[in-house]
């Protein structure tokens, strides 16, 4: 198997390595995760060299990218230290090509290139986690109008983004999911920031809505289709936060390794010691193996063979390993590590959040699970 990039793929790893490069953005990274702040600026000199056009399609003037090309950016920018959790509307970006109006498409297309954050999709709520049955948010008809009540919790973006995707079921008919695209303008919405532990750039919110007033040109999808939509966009959802996993886990090495060679103590450098070289040789491990799987599964995906549990395994599997992995960097850091501002220290915090957004391992593990044992039904 042959795992070098293309001449276009390193093309465009090597512009994405030159934003990093162009300045030293860790004060700045640090000074927006102190404040819970989103990073405008970083995000902005990405799109300026196509971040946010990766995966679109030519035709909505994005570059047509497969997913091989877009691990090997996440790896580029999680390996020299960009917070790459705050991307992941962008790539999503393709959902909107399928699911919206032209209409929509031309709202949340306009805000290509500004690096700002456009929409997220909003399901969770107090009563509805890993299960939806339980979903108590509403959309009913009155009058020729759409008027939406209810209470999304955990919104990720959710102070900042216009649009909020929102579902709901008919009152009409509890079983009938529908996604309704609500500009966050409108009368009848109430936020309110939720402090977390870790993803501290990007906001995190509880949205209400009170009789919140949408036209029937606000349907995102179809009809009834809200549910089977969700779980169709899980797939890349949970490979961008197990890209994002393998990134900060590769940068928290190879911190460690640097420090490790120049540390002296006892009169040598830790890395000479056996107990520190055993560290780096699990560390190795577990990087390499989060690269082959990642890199696999977005080749699979590529050409049309990627697995109903890939990309669940994926996200179990990298939020651990790199989570071991970061542990072992700080454990080498020591207390450069755990006093200060070392950015280890928030990968840490920003790992142990990644096993419960976006699905909590438990629902990894039953969608992986079930997958695999569906082979040899
Ligand atoms: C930082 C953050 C950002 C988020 N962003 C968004 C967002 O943008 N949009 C959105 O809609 N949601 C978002 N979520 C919600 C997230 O998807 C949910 O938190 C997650 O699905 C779990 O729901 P819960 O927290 O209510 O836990 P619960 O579902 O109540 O689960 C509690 C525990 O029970 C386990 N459990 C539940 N059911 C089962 C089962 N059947 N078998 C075994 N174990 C089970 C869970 O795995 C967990 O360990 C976000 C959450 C966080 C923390």
């Amino acid at each position: 198997m042959d795992f070098s990039f293309t001449e276009e793929q390193q093309l465009i790893v090597d512009g994405f390595a030159d934003v990093m490069n162009s300045r030293s953005w860790e004060k700045y990274f640090h000074e927006c995760d102190e404040t819970s702040t989103y990073p405008l600026e970083w995000v902005k000199a990405l799109c300026d060299v196509g971040f946010d056009r990766i995966l679109l399609p030519e035709e909505y003037d994005g570059l047509g990218l497969d997913w091989v090309t877009l691990a090997a950016v996440y790896e580029v920018l999680g390996r020299l230290g960009g917070p790459t959790y705050i991307l992941y509307q962008l790539p999503g970006l393709e959902t909107v090509v399928r699911e919206g109006t032209d209409e929509q498409r031309e709202k949340i297309f306009s805000y290509l290139g500004t690096g700002e954050q456009v929409l997220n999709y909003a399901m969770t709520e107090p009563s509805a986690g890993s299960s939806w049955n339980d979903m108590r948010t509403t959309y009913t008809r009155r009058d020729g109008k759409v008027y939406l009540n209810g209470h999304k919790t955990f919104q990720t973006s959710g102070m900042r983004v216009p649009y909020l995707v929102v579902m709901a079921r008919n009152a009409d008919d509890m079983d009938v999911y529908t996604e309704w695209l609500v500009d966050m303008s409108k009368p009848g919405i109430a936020k309110e920031p939720l402090h977390k532990l870790g993803l501290r750039m990007d906001s995190c919110a509880e949205v209400y809505f009170d009789d919140v007033e949408l036209e029937e040109s606000d349907l995102f999808g179809s009809e009834g289709n809200g549910f089977m939509r969700g779980v169709a966009d899980f797939d890349l959802e949970r490979f961008l936060v197990a890209l994002t996993n393998y990134g900060q886990a590769y940068c928290a090495f190879e911190d460690a390794a640097k420090y490790a060679n120049q540390r002296v103590q006892g009169g040598q450098a830790i890395a000479r010691r056996q107990l520190i070289q055993l560290k780096f040789a699990d560390m190795q491990v577990r990087l390499t193996n989060m690269r082959n799987m990642l890199f696999e599964i977005a080749w699979k995906h590529d050409v049309g063979k990627l697995g109903r549990g890939d990309c669940s395994m994926a996200k179990y599997y990298c939020s651990h390993a790199a989570f071991e992995v970061v542990d072992d960097a700080l454990q080498i850091l020591a207390g450069v590590g755990i006093t200060g501002d070392h950015r280890v220290q928030r990968f840490f915090r920003d790992l142990r959040v990644d096993r419960i957004s976006g699905g909590t391992d438990e629902m990894m593990i039953l969608t992986a699970g079930r997958a695999a044992l569906k082979n040899y039904r």
